[in-house]
């Protein structure tokens, strides 16, 4: 199933020491809920290699690319003619703006961590809150792809798992694949 438009993330304000935790996050509900990948703005290369591995495992094609430089991510996208989208709490209503962002070919979904940097709110596109009020970087961009998708991305399915989970009403069950070969 193709998702569109195709969205990509760019964390900016990940501190290796304190954000590890949630950033991966971000990769792995991102990746989880149809986003293609993440570029992520500051060298971690732990958060990277974690986040890659889950996709070898579970499939598909969500990739991560480590110590990319936020402006020129932003300004390389818009170039390719992608619209950036800043989910932050101050900006317009998503339920206002979500059927004009569906209407794009591509997104980049920027999501902050600590303070960002006032020139973002310039050089969106789109300032986007989920909610007026503060909350996670985690649930605003979860609830913006679901948004965004219209609960599509619900019914995805990952190219060439390692590991497939089997959808069970009691315990755990899941099925090991051989892997293909180019
Ligand atoms: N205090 C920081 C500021 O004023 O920029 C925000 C910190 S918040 C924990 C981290 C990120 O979560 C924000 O940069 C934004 O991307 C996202 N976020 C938090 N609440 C949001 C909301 N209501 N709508 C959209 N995004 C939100």
């Amino acid at each position: 199933m193709n998702l569109t438009p195709k969205s990509y993330i760019l964390r900016i304000g990940h501190r290796p020491e304190r954000d590890q935790r949630v950033t991966t996050h971000v990769g792995l509900s991102t990746r989880a809920l149809g986003a293609s990948g993440m570029y992520l703005a500051a060298d971690d290369a732990k958060v990277a290699d974690s986040i890659a591995d889950v996709a070898k495992r579970f499939g598909g094609d969500y990739f991560c690319e480590n110590d990319v430089k936020w402006k020129s991510c932003i300004n390389n996208f818009k170039r390719e003619g992608g619209k950036v989208v800043h989910l932050t709490m101050y900006g317009l209503r998503l339920q206002d703006v979500i059927a004009d962002i569906r209407q794009e070919e591509k997104v980049l979904v920027v999501v902050g961590a600590e303070k960002v940097p006032g020139d973002l709110y310039e050089l969106a596109d789109y300032n986007v809150a989920v909610a007026n009020q503060p909350h996670s970087e985690i649930s605003a961009v979860a609830l913006f792809l679901d948004h965004l998708y219209e609960g599509r991305e619900l019914e995805l399915s990952f190219d060439n798992p390692e590991l497939e989970v089997i959808p069970t009403k009691v315990g755990k069950h899941t099925i090991k694949h051989e892997q293909e070969h180019e």
